[in-house]
């Protein structure tokens, strides 16, 4: 298969700081790039060569788009299949709609996990309380209640603690008529992510497992490598390889999974682009996981993904430190040992925003995480002075 080289055109579908840190990369390797999202300002059609500025329904613009493209990949998980099926008519579009199509699903995600011997939660599929009632006597409590489509960063979920409690969840969680997933509570001692890249010819390369904390549901931090032995990370990555292969990815697959109490790896999601918890390859890494993603596509030769020094990265979220620009605590952020910055330009913060994070080096993972969070706390210490005002907000 001959390779897409430098000088040709990659179409991203999705304007985030995922596809902002993508173009980056593609841009320093001399591709061109251009940006399929309806934002104007989004933050990644500030540094691609071209824009489309179009609402993600819109069959034109999906055309143009593929006109405009050597390859399609993607930096947002859910859009539309069918759309990018269209697509796919015309360009390579790397993942492809099939892929999407179970990532987008999580009752689709977890049976793919299972036909491919990884383990995952109990759950059940529901569709009414009476399902919810059902799926409760046979998993148990506590379990938790989500919709089988469209949330993430732990939006359109429950906890059920008590089967009294079924009817509020099942009103909460979802509208009228959507599809849910009932899923065991899974008692863990820590989350894992591991982020794998897929190339057209097959070549698979897995970069080292990140230890991830949440805060509210959302991605606080990540720690590479995860604190955990080395059986447990050999499974992890076991586990990411055989989605990407028997997903037949091509571009880059993220699992998340949780190292349960009792010594078992189970998958919970998966998503079939770049991660907020592989950003610290950009720093740690000899290839990002967003070069990495632009081999895989390009059908070029997969990057080292080994780890040259452990690493961790911190959010920085719009409640905390606002759009990040102007901040007072820059400087004693960078005077931090190996700190790095980075901002994904978008102009509005709000709460469980993410608008950029920072990332630093260690001799251990400890000191690693350490650092960054020392890093972190200087951007957004001063919540209450002089830097929100500075920040407009
Ligand atoms: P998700 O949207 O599936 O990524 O869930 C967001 C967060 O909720 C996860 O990162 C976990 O911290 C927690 N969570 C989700 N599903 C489960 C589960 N089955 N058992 C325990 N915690 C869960």
């Amino acid at each position: 298969m001959t390779p897409i080289l430098p000088g040709s055109t990659i179409g991203i579908v999705g304007g985030g700081q995922l596809g902002r840190m993508f173009a980056l990369e593609a841009r320093r390797m001399g591709y061109r790039v251009v940006v399929w999202d309806p934002a104007a300002d989004s933050p990644a059609a500030a540094l691609a060569d071209e824009a489309i500025i179009a609402s993600f329904h819109d069959a034109d613009a999906a055309l143009e788009l593929a006109r405009r493209s050597d390859v399609v990949t993607l930096e947002w998980e859910n859009a539309d299949v069918e759309t990018l099926r269209a697509l796919e008519a015309v360009v390579p579009v790397r993942p492809g709609p099939g892929v999407l199509e179970v990532a987008q699903h999580r009752i689709r995600e977890k049976d793919a996990a299972r036909r491919l011997g990884v383990p995952t939660a109990e759950y059940r599929a529901v569709g009414s309380l009476h399902d919810l009632h059902a799926a409760l006597a046979e998993i148990g409590v506590p379990a938790v209640l989500k919709t089988a489509r469209g949330g993430y960063d732990g939006k359109g979920q429950a906890v059920i603690r008590d089967g009294a409690e079924a009817e509020t969840a099942f009103r909460t969680v979802a509208p009228e008529g959507a599809e849910l997933i009932l899923e065991a509570f899974v008692r863990f001692r820590m989350e894992i992510s591991v982020v794998c890249a897929r190339s057209p010819s097959g070549e698979i390369a897995c970069f080292p497992v990140g230890e991830n904390e949440h805060r509210g549901g959302i991605l606080h931090s990540t720690v590479a490598p995860a604190r955990i032995s080395p059986e447990l990370a050999e499974e992890a990555r076991r586990i990411a390889c055989a989605l990407a292969e028997g997903l037949e990815v091509v571009g880059l697959l993220a699992v998340e999974m949780f190292v349960g109490d009792d010594g078992v790896v189970r998958m919970n999601e998966i998503a079939p682009r770049p991660h907020n918890s592989g950003h610290y390859t950009w720093e740690a890494c000899p290839v990002s996981q967003f070069e990495q993603q632009l081999r895989a596509v390009c059908g070029l030769p997969l990057g080292s993904a080994d780890l040259l020094r452990p690493a961790a990265m911190v959010n920085l979220m719009g409640g905390d430190a606002g759009t990040g620009l102007g901040r007072a605590g820059t400087a004693d952020m960078m005077a931090v040992p190996t700190a790095a910055l980075h901002l994904y330009g978008k102009a509005e913060a709000r709460p469980g925003r993410k608008m950029g994070h920072v990332t630093a080096l260690g001799d251990t993972a400890d000191e690693a995480l350490e650092r960054a969070d020392r890093a972190w706390r200087a951007l957004g210490s001063e919540v209450d002075g002089g830097a929100l005002a500075r920040d407009g907000g």
